[in-house]
């Protein structure tokens, strides 16, 4: 079993996973806004995409946050089969690093009681850091993946339950009236996350699942990847554009995640992602060694 030490390193390690998170863009959206800069061909696109630029830049050179929104945290935590980790001292290193990186930092504290409006300034709450739980075969690590969740994008998620009838063709309808009718709120150019099938809560679920995989990492399944280029080409053509003022690049990726449904349902979820595409992850190895990344 993991040692008690273990476990104080694994709150440490989550601190610093939390704030580089949020000051270090990974280079699949890096690379993704890059690209969408040089292909803009509206003027008022092109300009917003080289200020985005420019602000990871100055992020990168004076140690900053990319964005003053510290977001809700959410965490996706894989454990492997083989293991020797207990899931409730986890959960403890994952609150207690979070809380240590919002007061030692300081960091926004961004997490309040939804009754009482009452910010405890430690980033967390009742329920809150968000942790979803994935137990993996053949694996002996732990591997926790940070998504500080911009409230601007978070804002516009969307749920529905079609009918079976209106088949894929009224998936693809509904993402698009979500994205489009969100208009800048959620800071386009975004990463589409879209959750097909399941229940209502594992549909929104894999929605959430859908952003974190690398930007424009097709989904294995081809009918599902062609889905997905449907789905962005479909976006892009809007003219929506970069902070919803025009131009080719509203989305940056579309990624769909999907489960088998029941037979008289037709669920589909949307989360968007904002261009500040903040993630970031720990894996803690068998023999204690800890590895922080993307
Ligand atoms: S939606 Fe994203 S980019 Fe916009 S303010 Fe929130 S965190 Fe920042």
């Amino acid at each position: 079993m993991w040692s008690r030490d273990r476990y104080k390193q694994m709150a440490e390690a989550v601190a610093m996973l939390y704030v580089k998170a949020l000051k270090d863009m990974p280079p699949d959206v890096r690379i993704a806004l890059q690209n969408a800069e040089q292909g803009e061909t509206a003027p008022i696109g092109k300009t917003i995409l080289g200020t985005i630029r420019k602000n990871i830049g100055a992020a990168d050179r004076e140690n900053l946050l990319i964005c003053q929104d510290t977001g809700t945290p959410v965490y996706f935590v894989q454990v492997g089969e083989y293991a020797e980790a207990n899931p409730v001292a986890i959960e403890r290193a994952i609150r207690q690093g979070t809380e240590r990186a919002t007061t030692s930092h300081p960091l926004r504290s961004s997490v309040v009681s939804p009754i009482t409006r009452k910010n405890p300034q430690t980033n967390t709450g009742y329920r809150v850091p968000v942790i979803h739980w994935d137990f993996v075969e053949d694996r002996d690590d732990v591997e926790v993946v940070v998504v500080p969740k911009g409230s601007g994008s978070e804002n516009m998620t969307y749920f529905r339950m079609l009918l079976p009838a209106d088949g894929v063709l009224g998936i693809k309808r509904f993402v698009l009236e979500s994205v489009v009718g969100s208009g800048g709120n959620p800071c386009p150019p975004v990463i589409v996350g879209v959750g097909i099938g399941g229940s209502s809560d594992l549909c929104m679920l894999l929605a959430k699942k859908a952003i974190i995989r690398p930007c424009g990492e097709r989904n294995p399944d081809p009918e599902v990847a062609g889905l997905e280029a449907d789905l962005l080409q479909a976006i892009n053509a809007s003219g929506l554009g970069p902070m919803g003022l025009g131009g080719i690049n509203t989305a940056l990726a579309v990624h769909v995640e999907h489960a088998a449904t029941h037979i008289s349902q037709n669920p589909v979820a949307v989360n968007i992602q904002c261009w500040a595409a903040r993630r970031g992850r720990l894996t803690i190895r068998s023999t204690g060694d800890l590895a922080i990344g993307f």
